[in-house]
């Protein structure tokens, strides 16, 4: 077992210990926020054939050198119909938005332009460019392009592609099952009124839903009070899980009893400690060829740590392009205190400054006990392990959070 290690060996360790999940087919209502697991073809191509992009006329371009010029209507195409004719010299379609597009002409003339004349002749006051307001066939998508590499995570446009090209089902990775274990005799369930000397758990709750926002079943929360009966009783719970998260008892303390449970259990400890604040104390190792992270239990550290390690090893067994999170760089908008010798993962909120760079600064008080600072951010400004006291102006690599939506 590796102790005190560098954040970027941490997570290397994690993403090579763990393996691609297996996959499924799932209807297309069902595949939000789910992953590809094969490269998609297209066998159509779209759009299906050339159609009109306005409500209009199909006109010959060459008709309209002086203008305005009346034509004759010969047919109106509305929106899944056939044309039934060519259109000829001198003639016209009349055509709605969608509608296929008639054979003989090259053209859209929008309603806008023209004055009806009579019963079946339109007058055109001003002329398309050849080709204009016409939507060609194929342009999107032909038959036998990669519409999407395996990886890709399924947002809502993508349910859209894929039901244009008639997929009602798709093959994605299943969700990893994630047990959640969470760890604490002070503990009391978000619909009790703590005690004294307790607290409520909300480690299993934002847990649960980090797990769900990272793509895995989440399985749980179960709860383990600081003994070795109970803590074994909740992995017993937790067997048919893909992944184990516990939350809390892995730093020194003498009822910190999870990597006791897990060493008799037989697990291979991979890791503990990791130079990085918040979450020193994190543990991770393989019991049954599974993996298990031990986070530390202070409410901003495991969410920290379920998003630095967690989220990166669900990823990987999704198959997804991205497992590490994006990073861009920013500029501190005021000075850091810190010491050298740990990676600082400080919780901030961005903001584009007048000159169009990005600033960042903390969102207030850091301790991994106060959970508004991580509530509030956007994003992870990391502070490497050898960087001392930035002052204002520095620049730092920033992280959004996943669910800031920017
Ligand atoms: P531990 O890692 O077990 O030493 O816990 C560190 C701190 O986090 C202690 O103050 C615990 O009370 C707190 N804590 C542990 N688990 C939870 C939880 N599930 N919800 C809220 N706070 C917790
Ligand atoms: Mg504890």
């Amino acid at each position: 077992m590796q102790m005190f290690i560098a954040v970027e060996e941490a997570q290397k360790l994690v993403l090579e210990t763990v393996f691609t999940v297996s996959e499924e087919r799932v209807g297309l209502s069902d595949t939000l926020g789910r992953t590809l697991s094969q490269p998609l073809v297209s066998r159509e191509t779209l759009p299906p054939f050339a159609s009109s992009a306005m409500d209009g006329f199909a006109v010959r371009v060459a008709d309209l050198a002086s203008l305005p010029n009346v034509l004759r209507v010969m047919e109106d195409i509305p929106a899944g119909v056939v044309p039934q004719c060519r259109v000829e010299a001198g003639a016209c379609a009349r055509i709605m938005t969608g509608a296929v597009f008639p054979e003989g002409a090259n053209a859209v003339v929008p309603v806008e332009w023209t004055r009806p004349e009579g019963v079946d002749h339109v007058r055109i006051e001003k002329a398309p460019k050849a080709g204009q307001f016409v939507r060609p066939a194929g342009q999107d998508v032909r038959a036998g392009d990669q519409v999407f590499e395996a990886g890709q995570v399924i947002t809502p446009p993508v349910v859209g592609m894929l039901a244009s090209l008639g997929m009602g089902e798709v093959l994605v990775r299943i969700a990893p099952g994630v047990a959640i274990i969470t760890t604490g005799d002070e503990l009391v369930p978000v619909d009790s009124v703590p005690g004294p000397g307790q607290i409520r758990d909300s480690n299993g709750p934002a847990l649960t839903a980090q797990v769900v926002a990272a793509g895995g079943k989440p399985l749980g929360p179960f709860h383990a009070r600081d003994t070795p009966e109970s803590t074994r009783e909740a992995l017993e719970k937790a067997k048919d899980a893909d992944v184990v998260v516990f939350a809390g008892g892995v730093s020194m303390g003498e009822r910190d009893v999870v990597r006791n449970v897990l060493d008799e259990a037989g697990w291979t400890a991979i890791f503990w400690k990791v130079r990085q604040r918040p979450g020193k104390p994190l543990a991770f190792g393989l019991l049954d060829g599974k993996p298990v992270f031990g986070l530390p239990g202070n409410p901003v550290s495991s969410s920290v740590c379920f998003e630095q390690y967690v989220r990166p090893a669900l990823a990987k067994m999704l198959g997804r392009a991205e497992s590490i999170g994006q990073i861009s760089k920013a500029v501190l908008s005021e000075p850091i205190r810190k010491a050298a010798g740990l990676h600082h993962f400080v919780r901030g909120v961005a903001e584009e400054g007048e000159d169009g760079r990005i600033y960042v600064r903390p969102t207030g008080l850091q301790g991994s006990n106060l959970y508004s600072s991580m509530a509030k951010a956007d994003g992870i400004i990391h502070l490497p392990e050898a960087l001392e006291n930035p002052p204002a102006g520095s620049e730092v690599d920033f992280e959004r959070l996943r669910w800031s939506g920017r």
